[in-house]
């Protein structure tokens, strides 16, 4: 971080008395207006690093009840390295992002295996850790143990473009350790934690990505965004995806009052380990049922007679957009065959929710739990 700070320029007409203004504003308007969020109750480090490690991509308001079951379930370190890998993955469905949890989980275990003392405060450890990047490195370390190592994310990153009126992208090259280089260069001796915090929040809540409240702003006086009222065009906008959709069918493969309920492989290529109703791509101008009947062959090794359809789910995965129709369909003939999936299991309505699942299948499966007398499947 040494080197990147040195890399760093402050903009014309800024002083070191600018700088160390700007930090104390910061964190006095921190102190203000820090939201009341569970995981900021106390800097104890794991659960200081769960919260990171849910917030990567996802909003505070979705994290918060999934953190505090989480914390529920797993109050220290200890409990979620001896927890059972289905049992961390339940708890983490709806989240998405499985392999957060996955890793958090095989983090935990070697913590506990080679620091029974506690969780270190020491950056080298945390940085051979799966799933730790430089991100929650620096969050875990700079909140827990106020450690000077500066985060970027989503938030930080909009508000260091603006303060200091970077005009590249800082998402991406040389704007990337232009931004990491700035948010190490403003960084205070002490608080780092909480100065971290405080880029963020403010991002979260003041300087929004469209119409940010700049008379509300402790940065407004010295934001050359604000100065130049460049705030619109400041960081550029994200280049768009190219987004691919993809047509699924999902079959409902149901034997008497049991519905099959499969498990992924672990070398799956998303949501190891996790369960699901078979599904997989139509293919050009093949029907619903027969795509059905199918794909339950192909995945399962079952011969079904599809039935109605039950409902369809729309969703994303990274730059697909994902159109997948659910199809019921009875049994007729067959054994479940491993292959496709690691497992297969026959259950009761009332039991699919004990199972890890993603979020669109938990919308199916919800449908597959609707009472019989709104349904016709049971
Ligand atoms: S003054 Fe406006 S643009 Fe600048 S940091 Fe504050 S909210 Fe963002």
């Amino acid at each position: 971080m040494k080197l990147e700070t040195l890399n760093f320029q402050l903009p014309p007409g800024w002083s070191a008395r600018t700088l160390s203004a700007l930090r104390a504003k910061l964190l006095a308007w921190f102190d203000r207006h820090r939201r009341d969020l569970p995981w900021r109750a106390d800097r104890d480090p794991y659960r200081v690093w769960v919260s990171e490690v849910m917030l990567q991509q996802t909003t505070v308001a979705a994290v918060v009840p999934y953190f505090d079951r989480f914390v529920a379930a797993f109050p220290t370190v200890g409990a979620l390295a001896a927890a059972d890998e289905q049992d961390v993955l339940k708890l983490w469905a709806g989240l998405g992002y499985y392999r957060r949890a996955r890793h958090l989980h095989a983090a935990a275990k070697r913590l506990v295996a080679d620091h029974p003392g506690g969780l270190p405060d020491d950056p080298a450890v945390w940085a051979a850790l799966p799933g730790v990047g430089r991100y929650i490195l620096g969050a875990v370390l700079s909140q827990a143990f106020d450690r000077r190592l500066p985060i970027v994310e989503a938030n930080s990153l909009r508000v260091l473009a603006r303060l200091f009126g970077h005009r590249g992208d800082p998402r991406e090259g040389p704007g990337k350790a232009w931004v990491w280089a700035a948010a190490g260069a403003v960084l205070p001796a002490k608080r780092a934690g909480d100065f971290n915090q405080a880029l963020m929040e403010l991002g979260a809540l003041v300087c929004t990505p469209a119409n940010p409240r700049c008379r509300q702003c402790p940065l407004a006086k010295v934001c050359v965004a604000n100065r130049y009222d460049l705030q619109a065009v400041i960081p550029p906008p994200k280049k768009a995806k190219d987004i691919v959709l993809v047509n699924e069918v999902a079959v409902a493969v149901r034997d008497r009052d049991k519905v099959l309920l499969c498990q992924r492989p672990a070398d799956a290529n998303r949501w190891q380990n996790m369960w699901e109703v078979p599904h997989a791509p139509v293919r050009d101008d093949e029907p619903p049922a027969e795509a059905a009947s199918r794909v339950a062959k192909e995945l399962t090794g079952l011969v079904v007679e599809p039935g109605a359809e039950l409902l369809t789910v729309k969703h994303g995965v990274t730059r697909y957009a994902i159109t997948m129709t659910c199809v019921e369909a009875a049994v007729r003939g067959g054994a479940f065959a491993r292959g496709s999936y690691a497992a297969g299991r026959w259950l009761a309505p009332a039991e699919l929710a004990d199972y890890p699942v993603s979020s669109p299948q938990r919308k199916l499966i919800a449908a597959l739990t609707t009472p019989p007398a709104q349904r016709r499947l049971f």
